[in-house]
């Protein structure tokens, strides 16, 4: 497929899933089992889309390391099981290693809680040129935060700070740092793998069962299952506060992971290629350089 067309089918697939205005977003309007035209028998379908995509963004990413201006931060947030470690690991495969870093957020060290909750987020943007990959985030403070107040209660904040007001002033404050982001060449994309209660029992079990999988199961997940409908209204609370035109939510179905994986490799085209990205132009006098070099390197010196 021609670059160009394969774009435009990147931003077609992505842009359902694209909340760019919170305030009219309900997360009961995004089916977790949602795959658009795909259906289950046209897996082999989605599978080839996937590598399309991988291949496009491969490209693209090379064009950013070279232009060395914009960089990309992609965020993931989900409940457990649904698929980031996957969705990161498939949508990525195809880029330089050199131009990409992970990071991934777990509860804070004693470090972290002396400093302010973007502090350890900050050490991990993506340097110029580079794409940076949060697996959990600040938004963990809007989530897990929001739905256990003791974790709020260990974060040593002076107490005259703590009031009513705490979780909006939360949101102000990270639409301000994402505008100041944005405003400095970092393009933010926010992702929730929207998985079902349902299919999450599944993804549990078989981790149970199979002992393969074994290792991925924790105890604690089960634990967190039971606030289900806590951390759903967390979910939609933050989308609808934090979803902007710049940094958009992509709300994405998580109940089969080849969609899944589809639709995050479509938004990251589609957030790239609205960049408008080139490989750096050459200088007459560069021009000139490399002439003369190819001259000296034909003449055997
Ligand atoms: P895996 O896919 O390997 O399970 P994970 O991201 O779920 O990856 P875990 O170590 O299982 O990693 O879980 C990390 C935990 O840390 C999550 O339960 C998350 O909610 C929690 N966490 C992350 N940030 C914070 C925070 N700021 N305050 C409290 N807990 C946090
Ligand atoms: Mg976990």
């Amino acid at each position: 497929m021609k670059t160009k067309q394969l774009i435009e089918r990147a931003h077609g697939l992505s842009e359902p899933y694209r909340i760019a205005n919170g305030k009219k977003f309900r997360l009961k309007d995004v089916d977790p089992a949602d795959t658009q035209d795909f259906k289950s028998e046209d897996k082999p379908r989605a599978k080839e889309a996937l590598q399309n995509g991988i291949e496009a963004l491969a490209e693209l990413q090379d064009m950013l390391y070279a232009q060395d201006c914009w960089s990309l931060l992609l965020i993931f947030q989900a409940m457990d099981a649904a698929g980031k470690d996957g969705t990161i690991k498939h949508v990525m495969s195809g880029v330089n290693p050199q131009g990409c870093h992970v990071s991934s957020f777990k509860a804070p060290t004693s470090e972290d809680l002396d400093h302010d909750y973007l502090w350890r987020c900050v050490k991990q943007l993506p340097e110029r040129g580079r794409i940076g990959i949060f697996n959990r985030s600040y938004y963990e403070e809007t989530l897990v935060v929001r739905v256990h107040p003791e974790f709020l209660a260990g974060q040593k904040l002076p107490s005259k700070l703590v009031t009513k007001d705490l979780w909006d002033e939360r949101f102000q404050d990270i639409r301000a740092f994402e505008r100041y982001l944005t405003r400095n060449g970092t393009i933010v994309r926010k992702f929730f793998l929207h998985v079902s209660k349902e299919e999450q029992q599944k993804r549990f079990l078989e981790r149970l069962e199979r002992p393969d999988k074994n290792w991925k199961f924790s105890a604690n997940d089960a634990k967190e299952r039971g606030f289900w409908d806590d951390y759903m209204e967390a979910y939609e609370e933050t989308i609808r506060e934090t979803a902007t035109e710049d940094s958009p939510w992509y709300v994405v179905p998580a109940d089969n992971k080849w969609f899944t994986r589809v639709v995050v490799a479509a938004a990251v085209i589609d957030a790239m290629a609205s960049l408008n990205l080139d490989y750096p132009k050459v200088s007459d006098a560069k021009r000139e350089q490399l002439a003369e070099a190819r001259t000296a390197l034909l003449a055997g010196q």
